[in-house]
């Protein structure tokens, strides 16, 4: 369905949990999360319920993320549950990566066709600080399993944060370069744990462009329809590309298509925009499937024509991003 700018809206994300086994130090504090009780988020089949109801106003594509969606005790049931949703043709992942090789195949069997993994560093001790506690030898684990199924395209995230991994940009590129991966690159972004986000932390897309073209030769990807807001380039005489997120530098709003739904159960049209509707609410007081596709309509129609990140956070902006999802 459209919303009030024209965009088709046809992508929904759901954090599953708000738990996560690393502290990555951008995202979570030392201490993690003020744990949420279990009847404070959806249960499973809440979620499918939900995601069955948003495929009668449109939406196709289902991504669960967190916090870390791989913690969510039974996952697996849930990817199968919204695979059997009729109108669901795409179901994906983005995790960190530490559970996954070891849940692979389970999760494809259910119905997961796609992952992202984020990786910030490919330096083990780098990886461990800014994590807090990870091992890099388990994302190494996790890429490779996906290769190996042929999971494509697997992606991988990389927040480049200036003066901690911006001098890996080049050897992110030579993973791209020697493997069928897809590396996007995502600028550094003020959510989350605002004592490690500052502006000169913040390198544009631009300028990682810039140092990835003193080596490698980038050629302009034909946009694929509904594949996010990533700007994609093939990289000459390599097997796999580079993707540059910009939500900083070049806001790419007009082609947004998500909304998304909080491990809390509220649906929000824009990680930014702290208006949101609670479905659990709806959902447990008995309101029927017309009442709550009301609720994914008003939240569609509601979606700000563009984020304001530039702006800040903002104080009054209660929720972390592992709880929407990031
Ligand atoms: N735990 C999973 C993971 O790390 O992939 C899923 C949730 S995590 C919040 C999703 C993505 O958001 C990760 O790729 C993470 O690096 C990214 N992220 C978190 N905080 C960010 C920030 N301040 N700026 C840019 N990306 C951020
Ligand atoms: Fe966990 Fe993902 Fe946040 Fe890192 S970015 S702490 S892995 S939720």
């Amino acid at each position: 369905m459209q919303d009030s700018y024209g965009r088709n809206i046809n992508y929904l994300r759901i954090s599953v949990t708000d738990r996560c086994n690393l502290r990555c130090r951008y995202c979570m504090s030392e201490d993690g999360v003020d744990k949420l009780d279990h009847s404070q988020i959806l249960s499973f089949e809440e979620i499918v319920r939900l995601v069955d109801i948003a495929s009668q106003v449109g939406v196709r594509k289902v991504r669960l993320t967190g916090g870390e969606p791989l913690v969510r005790r039974n996952i697996i049931q849930l990817v199968r549950g919204i695979s059997n949703i009729p109108k669901i043709d795409d179901i994906a992942i983005t995790t960190n990566g530490v559970l996954f090789a070891q849940m692979a195949e389970q999760l494809k069997d259910a119905g997961l066709q796609r992952v992202n993994i984020s990786l910030d560093s490919l330096v083990a001790e780098k990886f461990k600080y800014i994590t807090r506690c990870g091992n890099l030898t388990d994302v190494r684990n996790a890429i490779f399993r996906a290769l190996e199924l042929e999971m494509h395209p697997v992606k991988i995230n990389t927040v480049i944060i200036k003066g901690f991994n911006d001098d890996e940009l080049l050897d992110f590129a030579e993973l791209a370069y020697i493997y069928p991966l897809h590396i996007r690159f995502i600028e550094f972004m003020p959510v989350g744990d605002l004592l490690f986000w500052k502006k000169e932390r913040v390198l544009s897309a631009r300028k990682m462009q810039e140092a990835i073209e003193k080596k490698y030769v980038l050629k302009a990807a034909k946009k694929i329809e509904g594949n996010g807001p990533a700007k994609y380039y093939n990289i000459q005489g390599g097997k796999g590309s580079i993707g540059f997120i910009s939500p900083m530098s070049n806001h790419f709003c007009g082609e947004c298509n998500r909304i998304r739904l909080t491990a809390e159960g509220s649906l929000r049209g824009c990680l930014y925009d702290k208006r949101e509707i609670s479905l659990k609410h709806a959902l447990r007081s008995g309101a029927g499937d017309e009442e709550i596709k009301r609720l994914f309509v008003n939240v569609i129609k509601m979606k700000p024509f563009k984020h304001n990140m530039n702006a800040g956070w903002g104080v009054e902006n209660k929720r972390k991003m592992y709880q929407i999802g990031g």
